[in-house]
């Protein structure tokens, strides 16, 4: 049985925790009088999100309390009068960014993501070159060799005990079977000492070297001899000895977190990867794995896609969708004037920065959304899984996960809100 419950207390089991791109879908969650606890497998993060108290508050104008009616009506007033609104932050789940795409189509806005710079680092690459890709289950059942480039993964803190570090797996691969590689600048490799204490290879280089170093890899495999002693300071013998297990591995994986590689023109380092695990399919199975898709960003970029025929960073104000990945920043269509409207969305961090420009702005944020200004609307909303139901889309993207309700919750969801501005639009 899913929930038992008695006067007071409910458990709910199998619950899909959505406060980071890897949706772990385990969580046990206690509710004693609408107030919750995670009993089992949840991890600080979740803990912290699913545990804390909802705070009291209201819908506002301008700081003043109002109804939420009133709110509404407002956020009409603001959008109806505006040329090309700026839809963003997105975060929401699938019904909440079919409402958005519905209301872009209506005020002709541009969408972009609050994650959409590493999002864009991604999607430049699989435009460009196309890319092969695995997923957390190939991962766990099949992968003998896992590179972290540029990421240790401790920002999807269960991703070792879900993913890398089995109790048991389809294929009967083996913790010892499993070698860990790590490039990159200051990288945690604690995690990567498997449970009977094999550790992990790692080469420390600048982020911004590892596209040299997996360039050099990539030469190497290919069977190129390279007329240096050390590449990025790291020795020439020991990307051999790298280069050679990438190719007898059976089942090769990059795994990167684009969010993670916060330097100019990183989708190039991405390139590399990607290209890399391509020439090296000639020898064996390899695949790139993505590592972000917080605070519903994989949502938001699949459900545009799958509506607009674009990914995230679209303008409707043409009346059909145009898409422009720089262009159509946050950053650059407020710097460049391109919007007179914001609508901000956050329905799973309270911690975001809300852009303050000097149009009129609208925030629908978690209630203990803290703003270093006052926008002209504010409405609280709540949480998909816990204060309603929902779906919402791994960082690999080839699952949506169902979100349970766990929870009463006196705020509006992101979706209905949306809905009633569509309907009195
Ligand atoms: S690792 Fe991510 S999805 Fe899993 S419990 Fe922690 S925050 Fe939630």
């Amino acid at each position: 049985m899913d929930k038992k419950s008695n006067a007071s207390t409910a458990i709910t089991k199998d619950v899909t925790c959505p406060f980071c791109g890897i949706l772990c879908d385990d969580l046990v969650i206690q509710n004693q009088n609408n107030k919750l606890k995670v009993i089992e497998n949840g991890c600080s993060k979740a803990i912290e999100m699913f545990q804390k108290e909802l705070p009291e508050s209201s819908a506002q104008i301008k700081g003043k309390n109002v109804s939420l009616d009133d709110a509404i009506d407002s956020v009409c007033k603001i959008l109806k009068k505006s040329h090309t609104p700026l839809i963003a932050g997105l975060g929401t789940d699938v019904s909440g960014i079919r409402n958005v795409m519905e209301l872009a189509d209506k005020t002709g806005a541009i969408l972009d993501h609050m994650h959409g710079n590493g999002l864009i680092r991604n999607t430049l690459v699989l435009q460009d070159l196309g890319w092969i890709m695995t997923t957390m289950a190939e991962i766990k059942n099949r992968a003998d060799l896992v590179i972290f480039a540029g990421t240790d993964a401790t920002n999807f803190s269960r991703f070792y005990e879900r993913v890398i570090w089995n109790k048991e797996s389809m294929f009967k691969l083996k913790n010892d079977d499993r070698q860990i590689v790590y490039i990159g600048a200051n990288l945690n490799s604690k995690p990567g000492i498997n449970p009977n204490g094999k550790r992990p290879t790692v080469l420390d280089c600048e982020t911004e070297e590892i596209g040299e170093i997996i360039s050099s890899l990539h030469a190497l495999v290919a069977g190129a001899t390279l007329d240096v002693n050390e590449v990025a300071g790291i020795k020439v013998k020991t990307l051999q000895t790298l280069a050679e297990q990438m190719k007898t591995a059976k089942y090769g994986v990059i795994v990167w977190a684009p969010g993670e590689l916060d330097f100019p023109h990183a989708e190039l380092t991405i390139q590399n990867f990607c290209e890399t695990v391509k020439y090296l399919t000639r020898f064996t199975r390899f695949a790139g794995f993505s590592l972000g898709g917080n605070d519903g960003g994989m949502t938001a970029n699949s459900v545009c896609a799958w509506q607009s025929g674009y990914p995230l960073r679209v303008n409707f104000n043409k009346g059909y969708p145009d898409y422009d990945a720089y262009r159509y920043s946050t950053h650059n269509v407020l710097k460049n004037k391109e919007v007179d409207s914001l609508l901000w969305i956050s329905s799973f961090s309270s911690n975001i920065n809300t852009p303050h420009a000097s149009i009129p702005t609208i925030v629908m944020g978690m209630p203990d959304t803290k703003l270093k200004f006052k926008p002209d609307v504010f409405i609280p909303v709540s949480t998909p899984g816990i204060d309603h139901t929902g779906q919402i889309i791994r960082t690999d993207s080839v699952v949506s996960l169902p979100l349970k309700k766990v929870r009463t919750s006196p705020y509006a969801s992101v979706p209905s809100v949306l809905n009633q501005v569509i309907e009195r639009m």
